[in-house]
């Protein structure tokens, strides 16, 4: 055994022991996951401080988002340390096994793609050795767990630090205060390593924990008033206590603007107090040293937050501007207008004192600065950051920043032509686009090692763990029916995972010899579940009239929680489970379709559904889906894509070719050209295979136990409904035209070996979607940031 190994078992065994009176193989999973965690923590200790001061004194990147979906930790780590044999030989010896911590949960402190990115980037800048660290804030809850009951979402908080948080350390000797209009609390940081891939570098990730300042009123506890002597104590704690608060009132508008502040001011001030360590207040040199990346506007906060540390530090208004201009960067995610952030000032005011004076100073330099260059005055006005009586975060942050990206090229475009037009009419020069990408070390090597190791023997080495691109190399092998057999194999070994993941985790059977198509991703009318599952219905009425006679047997799986208060995505969860009921209780279609709703998507199901997936509908409505990131992560697996030329679809069959994929349905430009006279009324009344889905949600096919939600997404169709247009995305447009090729997916899938080539290709292709390739990008074009490696 190395010496490496020897400290492992050393540390494992007397935290077993130390902690729980117990030895490897008496340990529950949980007990496990904790003592071995921390046993891998001393394995990277020393590293990990080499590595912090390797950042800090090289010019280095912030990383700050609202959140980060990391998911579970633990093999991700040994796997880029290189011990998942040695420790899994190593507890096998002991009468324990790595595979007991499968049952270990997610951390979850984030929604889904955005936060996704953000750990695929965190991933990718430690394997490249880059000085970048991510800050963001320690939720108590995660994303809620979400439980299917009679088909409904069910909401269960996420309790994630339950069992312990061995991956974190805790430093209270760093905490600082963070004073807002109601309250000042304390921002604890705790500091969670990210573990880059065959090299020494080691990230950290310091998310903030709120806290009170006094931890509790001993007097008002004396007075026996129990309730008053926490109030305190709970009003600092909410600031951190969950992710996205509802903000339908302004008590949770005020709460999330406080979360917003907490995170953007704490890494601020850590930053800043870092500088003055080692440069003590002349600030010259504060912008040559630091690039703050703001994921989305969550931490625009952070650019007027600068501004007022400097003022305090004796920098006049100008000079502090002049350095934010020169560190911030934002990436927007998305064009939707209603979900860009804006904050009355009222609001700001009452949250978050001194912000908005900060933020009517910078527009009021916008101002000078847009009439100096000549601009006229209704664009002016169109591009105040302040109209309207209420802060524009993204404004703000393409004004007061170095440079802003979109996140596919598609979605880069639209930002200049439409959402930010006039900002790219006067600064051309700050647009850039950075596609997105996904870690390969985890999206493949993890979740599917029977194809990695495939990948690893044809290439004969492991190069493409850091060298996606190296996959193109392998392009060779699309006509070599061995190869494409043994994928084909891999497949079924996959689907038969997967099904037993499902019996195991949620108690479903499903029939692993059938196609597996899935659409799994957040719930939103945007992302066209709906139509997903209008297209199936119609597939189901088809096959049972027989009209649909040569149907590929195929298993549609659908993943993906809704927003709590989103009312109609809650309708559409409602609706997939009705349409699985119908299907699977009818002996006429039995064996050929099957429609399963996977409960609670997060990372860990993610792993599982993309390495089983042959299919992988992506389908929002063109121009709405910023990237998306499932797509490339389905892709590296060897999915076909079933998609809208939306977001890096595009990319997508750019790299892999059309052949290789079934790209479908209206294009960016016609559904601008459509919108203004678009009838889905029209459409319903010329066609009959619409007309039998639409009706079927009201005429009582469907069961949606008394709740009126089929009837009020058939209105939202027809009628339309709350704000929203009839069939304001387009479902109607391209039903025709998404089932026709729905139909030759499936029909494609009865040749085997032609079907696999597409997925083959796919595979070999996929190089251009690795988060390596596109943090590469930021740290040369954006960031100008450099390896620290030794
Ligand atoms: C990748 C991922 C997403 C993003 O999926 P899209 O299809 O790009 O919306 C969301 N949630 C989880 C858990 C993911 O892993």
């Amino acid at each position: 055994m190395t010496e490496r190994m020897k400290a492992v078992q050393t540390a494992l065994d007397t935290f077993l022991l130390r902690e729980y009176h117990k030895t490897a193989a008496e340990a529950s999973p949980n007990e496990l996951h904790m003592a071995l965690s921390r046993a891998m923590m001393n394995v990277i200790s020393a590293d990990w401080r080499t590595s912090r001061a390797a950042h800090a004194a090289a010019r280095h990147t912030f990383y700050l988002s609202a959140e980060f979906l990391v998911g579970r930790a633990i093999f991700n780590n040994l796997l880029c340390l290189g011990m998942t044999q040695e420790v899994e030989e190593l507890l096998r010896a002991q009468g324990a096994s790595l595979e007991e911590l499968e049952s270990v949960e997610d951390a979850a402190l984030g929604n889904g793609g955005l936060g996704r990115l953000a750990a695929c980037y965190l991933d990718s800048a430690a394997t490249l050795s880059l000085p970048l660290d991510g800050y963001g804030i320690r939720y108590r809850y995660g994303l809620f767990k979400q439980q299917i009951e009679q088909g409904f979402q069910k909401e269960q908080p996420d309790d994630w630090t339950h069992w312990g948080d061995p991956w974190s350390v805790r430093c209270d000797e760093e905490a600082v205060e963070v004073a807002f209009g109601r309250h000042t609390v304390r921002a604890v940081p705790y500091d969670m390593p990210v573990i880059g891939y065959g090299t020494h570098n080691i990230g950290t990730l310091r998310l903030w924990q709120a806290e009170p300042l006094i931890p509790f009123d001993f007097m008002r506890f004396n007075d026996q008033d129990y309730d008053g002597a926490v109030e305190a104590k709970n009003r600092a704690e909410d600031i951190s206590r969950v992710l996205y608060p509802n903000d339908s009132s302004d008590e949770g508008k005020i709460l999330r603007l406080e979360q917003e502040y907490f995170f953007s001011s704490a890494s601020l001030q850590d930053m800043v107090r870092a500088y003055k360590r080692v440069h003590g207040t002349d600030f010259l040199q504060f912008a040559a040293l630091h690039a703050v990346q703001l994921n989305d506007t969550h931490p625009v906060l952070a650019i007027p937050e600068l501004i007022r540390l400097l003022k305090n530090e004796g920098l006049s208004f100008d000079d502090a501007f002049e350095i934010a201009r020169a560190v911030f960067c934002y990436t927007n995610h998305t064009v939707m207008p209603e979900a860009l952030e804006t904050w009355p000032k009222d609001l700001l005011e009452r949250a978050v004192p001194g912000m908005y004076a900060i933020i009517e100073q910078i527009d009021a330099r916008l101002h000078r600065e847009l009439t100096d260059r000549g601009v006229p005055a209704d664009r002016i006005s169109r591009m105040s950051i302040t109209r309207g009586d209420a802060a524009h975060m993204a404004d703000l942050a393409v004004y007061a920043g170095r440079f802003v990206n979109g996140v596919a090229r598609l979605h880069t475009e639209i930002l200049k032509s439409s959402v930010l037009a006039d900002w790219y009419a006067v600064y051309p020069e700050r647009f850039q686009n950075k596609t997105n990408g996904i870690t390969q070390r985890r999206w493949l090597a993890l979740a599917n090692p029977e194809l990695s190791a495939l990948l690893t023997r044809l290439l004969g080495s492991e190069r493409w763990l850091t060298d996606l691109s190296a996959l193109r190399e392998l392009l060779s092998f699309e006509n070599d029916q061995g190869v494409l057999r043994e994928f084909i194999s891999i497949k079924k070994t996959r689907h038969q995972a997967f099904a037993a993941w499902l019996r195991r985790v949620h108690g479903i059977e499903v029939d692993p010899d059938t196609v597996f198509d899935v659409q799994i991703k957040r719930i939103h009318e945007y992302k066209r579940q709906l139509l997903g599952i209008l297209a199936i219905l119609e597939l189901y009425f088809e096959i049972k009239s027989g009209e649909l006679s040569d149907f590929a047997p195929t298993t549609f799986f659908f993943a993906g929680k809704s927003a709590p208060g989103y009312l109609r995505a809650k309708g559409i969860i409602k609706l997939i489970g009705a349409v699985s009921d119908l299907i699977a209780a009818d002996p006429a279609v039995a064996g050929k379709i099957r429609v399963v709703f996977v409960p609670n998507y997060n990372v860990t199901a993610a792993q599982q559904i993309i390495a089983a997936a042959d299919v992988s509908e992506q389908i929002s409505t063109a121009g709405t889906e910023a990237s998306g990131t499932g797509n490339m992560k389905l892709m590296a697996n060897g999915a076909v894509t079933l998609g809208t030329l939306d977001g890096a679809n595009v990319e997508i069959v750019e790299e892999a070719g059309l052949e290789a994929n079934y790209i479908f349905g209206a294009h960016v430009e016609e559904i601008h050209d459509r919108a203004a006279d678009y009838d889905p009324n029209a459409l319903y009344q010329s066609d009959s295979r619409i007309r039998r889905v639409l009706d079927a949600l009201v005429d009582g096919t469907l069961d949606d136990g008394g709740t009126g939600y089929f009837q009020e997404l058939y209105d939202s169709i027809l009628k339309g409904a709350s704000w929203h247009n009839p069939d304001q995305y387009y479902l109607l447009l391209d039903f025709g035209r998404y089932l026709d090729a729905k139909l030759t997916v499936n029909r494609d899938t009865c040749d085997e070996i032609a079907f696999a080539r597409k997925g083959w290709r796919n595979i070999c292709t996929c190089g251009k979607f690795s988060s390596d390739r596109a943090i590469a990008e930021y740290a040369s074009d954006i960031w100008k940031i450099e390896s620290t490696a030794r």
